[in-house]
């Protein structure tokens, strides 16, 4: 409600009232939408709290699955988005579309100016888990935040640089302890990062 009608109010009165009510109404739109996206992302994250299903998955589905769910961020940057072999594991569906949505969209977000994100995902079996690395060419992390961007409301940079609300890496790392894996990342600013996670491995890898 807070956010519709602040946006009627920007459609029927902008440019009727004066320059600092058009001003105020801009703030009041963003402000709602905002707080939208953050009930959105903490119901997200309070909710994998919940006991999950757990059938057999393969991560190739996930994945192209997640590729759709972002639509134009995915499709219309340029982006290559590559992925070789990857197992089926055993887990709740949606969940491990919700860690490579995240994964994925911070891939492409924190791209470098004028390089087209390029991303690319590979598993490897290793010691009864799989180890998943999902690698982007992007603008990298400062190794000594690599913990602290996994902790809630947790970010590098402001609003106004990359939009978000910093859940994201936190819902990434709810859904990957609670499968019995670890996430952590691997970078240096400037030469991209690599998200890596492992999963128990259940089942064999896809032909
Ligand atoms: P958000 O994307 O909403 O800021 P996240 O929890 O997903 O929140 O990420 C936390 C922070 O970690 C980001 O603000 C950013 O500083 C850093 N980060 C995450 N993914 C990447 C990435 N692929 N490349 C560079 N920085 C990243």
């Amino acid at each position: 409600m807070v956010s519709a009608y602040a946006e009627l109010l920007g459609r029927r009165y902008s440019g009727r009232l004066d320059g600092d009510a058009d001003e105020f109404i801009g703030y009041l739109v963003d402000g709602a939408r905002r707080m939208q996206t953050l009930i959105r992302d903490l119901l997200t994250y309070s909710r994998l709290a919940r006991s999950t299903a757990a059938t057999p998955v393969a991560m190739s589905g996930v994945v192209e699955e997640a590729v759709k769910r972002l639509g134009a961020a995915a499709s219309e940057t340029g982006a290559s988005i590559t992925s070789g072999p990857l197992p089926t594991v055993v887990g709740d569906r949606t969940q491990l579309v919700q860690l490579f949505q995240n994964l994925l969209g911070n891939a492409l977000k924190f791209c470098r100016e004028n390089v087209p994100p390029a991303v690319s995902i590979s598993a490897v079996g290793c010691g009864g888990e799989w180890l998943v690395a999902v690698r982007d060419n992007g603008i990298g992390i400062d190794p000594q935040y690599a913990d602290r961007i996994f902790t809630i409301f947790q970010r590098l940079h402001t609003r106004a640089d990359y939009p978000g609300t910093g859940i994201g890496l936190a819902i990434c790392k709810r859904i990957v302890t609670r499968m019995g894996g670890r996430i952590w990342v691997e970078s240096r600013p400037g030469d991209g990062s690599t998200f890596f996670f492992t999963l128990p491995m259940t089942a064999g890898r896809e032909s």
